[in-house]
């Protein structure tokens, strides 16, 4: 209740931003402030979704939207997304699945949006995040693999990362909840799929999932 209290104004104050930063036509100080505000109020807004979202898995609550699309498209849009914001990361795809999936749009890319941020936030020093899209023909399913070159994830905490609130002591002055992995596992088991993660400490990180097809376009 309380998190579900909490956004609703803040999509107000959201809203409001996005509606004065559209009426400042000049690039002044001005719009510097609304810009930054803009951005604490999106912090913001994200770190009260995770609360509600992992409330509901907590209750059972989550619900979900099923409809049919192509897995290809949602992986390039969201590549291109994170292109544009990305300052020191080249994202790179390699391999393609033009086919047809079904599942909760808006869920699934909230679960590659999560593995995108965390593969650029856990890799200061790196300069490219490698995204690997195939689909498998033995088990006729799309695979996608998120490969970072980071910090990786000492072997002690491997089995604990998908945990609610747990986070790795080293990588704590990061900013984050500790929620986004356990929420995106939640999310991925409702669809009959499951996250793994392969890691080397200084190396990088490697996280992967794969969604049956349904068709062929
Ligand atoms: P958050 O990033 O908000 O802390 P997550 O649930 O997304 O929460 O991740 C849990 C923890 O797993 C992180 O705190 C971090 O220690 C570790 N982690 C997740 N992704 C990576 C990655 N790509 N490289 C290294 N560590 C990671």
């Amino acid at each position: 209740i309380a998190s579900h209290e909490m956004k609703t104004p803040l999509t107000t104050a959201k809203g409001y931003i996005e509606l004065l930063l559209l009426s400042l036509k000049e690039k002044n100080q001005t719009a510097l402030y609304a810009t930054k505000a803009n951005q604490a109020v999106e912090r913001l807004h994200n770190l009260v979704s995770e609360l509600l979202d992992a409330s509901k898995i907590q209750n059972g609550q989550l619900s979900y939207s099923i409809t049919t699309f192509d897995f290809n498209e949602m992986v390039d849009e969201i590549i291109d997304n994170f292109q544009h914001s990305a300052k020191n990361h080249s994202i790179k795809k390699s391999g393609k699945c033009e086919r047809l999936i079904t599942g909760d749009r808006g869920r699934l890319q909230q679960v590659l949006i999560n593995l995108f941020s965390n593969a650029i936030k856990y890799s200061p020093g790196a300069s490219s995040v490698i995204i690997q899209l195939i689909y498998n023909k033995v088990t006729s399913k799309a695979e996608i693999r998120i490969r970072d070159f980071g910090v990786g994830i000492p072997s002690e905490d491997i089995n604990k990362i998908f945990e609610r609130y747990y986070r790795v002591e080293v990588e704590k002055s990061k900013p984050g909840l500790g929620l986004g992995l356990y929420i995106a596992q939640n999310i991925l088991l409702s669809h009959g799929s499951r996250l793994t993660v392969q890691s080397e400490s200084g190396k990088g990180t490697t996280f992967c999932f794969s969604l049956p097809v349904i068709q062929k376009k």
